[in-house]
């Protein structure tokens, strides 16, 4: 069996892996990536003593799919969790606030930090209170915004001081245009089990914390994991394994069309070459995929040419650690008020290994749901985002900065999102070893774009298999 993935990104390196690994025998891997690095959006740098990350810093260890491929990989011992206490803020109506204790993305699992919180004003948690008593609001089978549900449910102060900056910070979209199913299903499985999801979310905060006690547990902790030497690491050591497996990696090459062969594909690239496959993996994102699929699956890539995508920026900067008036031990904050970030990570606060000493590691966020300030040009977002620091945290000027631009290269999961990709799903039903995967289509977690990776290159080659039979 002959696998072609296309895009290098953590999808497509995952997908090689698993044909590599393949139960139905290891399949040959031909994997294209257009751009001169694997990796596509996991983007780390070291410098001068410095570990950047341009794109994810982590991933989250309660989807194990990461964390099993780590293994797989030999680097276990390299999973690195965040440093010290967990300290995480939020600033509302003027002013740093540490981030309730048991506040989940949305909803608090213990009452007493909700109640005493700053964060909200009493209107608000008054108005949130209501949740308790009202009756379900959702229909089967219809989806809605984030935003409108939890408005409903539990008010504009919820929505705007919590979820918009926690959700969209993830998602890099508002609340009101992301879709419940497609991006918090569990919200509408605590409405249908419980009624009010406040009492789902203290329901499941008590039985957290009473399984806990039993197993003679501390606290939850961080759920966040990365690698001593970065995401990059997964990356590296991903492509080192293909390479030592015989898969066929190649940089700066473009797949330009896609041509049935029966189930399998004529590949042409961008050297003028033609490659035939036995099954396909388009893991290059939402346009690569809509173009690639115009003429062979014309149903499945209007579909996906539906999906929007965002623009994003994180802007990178080191400061003295003298710089500050006080020393900086938060992980970060996210922002409920006006500002031209929409929030900040401190990663040299947040993990070891990141700066000296004598540094501080600072990640901005600059997404497009700002408005201007995220279209703005490079000179007018770095006085903006450093005016803003100084301002907040009394810092001077930093001594780096680096800009990294991610241009319409967030797909947002929208309102009617799971019905977009069942329809390209069924478009491509003539074509089973065609599959899509990843950020695209199902979920922008590094964990879930390394299982979906994983999951569809299974799929494509036990499909290549039976046709091969
Ligand atoms: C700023 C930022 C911060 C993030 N933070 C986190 C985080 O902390 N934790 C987390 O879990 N997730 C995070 N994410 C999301 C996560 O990084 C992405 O969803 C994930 O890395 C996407 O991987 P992918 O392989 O699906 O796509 P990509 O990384 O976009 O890779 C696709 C690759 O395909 C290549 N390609 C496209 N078309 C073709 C073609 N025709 N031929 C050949 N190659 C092609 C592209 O060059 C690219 O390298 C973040 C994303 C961004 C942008």
């Amino acid at each position: 069996m002959r696998l072609l993935v296309i895009g290098g990104g953590i999808t497509g390196l995952a997908a090689a892996w698993e044909a590599v690994r393949s139960s139905n025998g290891p399949a040959e891997v031909l994997l294209v990536e257009a751009s001169g690095r694997f990796g596509g959006k996991v983007h780390t740098e070291h410098t001068d003593g410095l570990l950047i990350e341009h794109g994810p810093d982590s991933f989250v260890a309660y989807r194990p799919a990461a964390l099993q491929l780590a293994e797989e990989l030999g680097l276990s011992g390299d999973v690195i969790s965040t440093s010290g206490t967990r300290t995480v803020h939020l600033r509302a109506r003027g002013r740093l606030q540490p981030m309730p204790a048991g506040m989940g993305m949305v909803l608090p699992s213990r009452l007493w930090p909700f109640v005493t919180t700053g964060i909200l004003s009493p209107a608000d948690k008054l108005r949130a209170g209501v949740d308790l008593v009202l009756p379900r609001r959702l229909v089967a089978g219809e989806d809605t915004s984030i935003g409108a549900f939890l408005r409903a449910r539990l008010g504009a102060g919820i929505v705007r001081r919590f979820a918009d900056p926690m959700i969209g910070g993830i998602y890099g979209a508002g609340v009101d245009e992301l879709s419940l199913d497609a991006v918090l299903p569990s919200l509408r499985a605590d409405e249908l089990a419980h009624r009010s999801l406040m009492l789902a979310s203290l329901a499941q905060g008590r039985k957290a914390r009473s399984n806990r006690t039993a197993a003679g547990g501390r606290g939850p902790g961080s759920p966040f994991r990365t690698f001593t030497g970065g995401l990059g690491s997964l990356v590296d050591a991903l492509v080192d394994r293909l390479v030592a497996a015989g898969a066929d990696l190649r940089l700066n090459t473009c797949v330009t069309e896609l041509r049935p062969t029966g189930q399998g594909a004529d590949v042409l690239l961008d050297d003028g070459s033609v490659e035939p496959v036995d099954a396909v993996i388009l893991a290059g994102g939402v346009t690569s995929s809509a173009d690639l699929l115009a003429v062979p699956a014309p149903e499945s890539s209007s579909a996906i040419s539906g999906i929007p995508l965002a623009t994003s920026t994180v802007v990178t900067l080191a400061y003295p650690a003298a710089a500050f008036t006080t020393p900086v031990t938060s992980h970060g904050w996210l922002e409920a008020d006006h500002a031209p970030i929409s929030g900040i990570t401190v990663s040299s606060a947040k993990w070891a290994g990141r700066a000296p000493a004598d540094t501080v590691l600072i990640r901005a966020f600059v997404p497009e749901r700002l408005g201007a300030i995220a279209l703005a040009d490079e000179e007018e977002l770095r006085s903006a985002v450093i005016g803003h620091l100084a301002a907040v945290l009394g810092a001077a000027e930093p001594s780096l900065v680096r800009v990294a631009r991610w241009p319409a290269m967030m797909p947002k999961y929208i309102v009617g999102h799971l019905e977009t990709v069942a329809t390209a799903e069924a478009g491509l039903a003539h074509l089973p070893n065609w599959r899509l995967a990843g950020s695209a289509v199902r979920g922008v977690g590094v964990p879930d774009c390394i299982a979906d990776g994983r999951r569809q290159a299974a799929l494509a080659l036990s499909g290549a298999a039976r046709v091969g039979a």
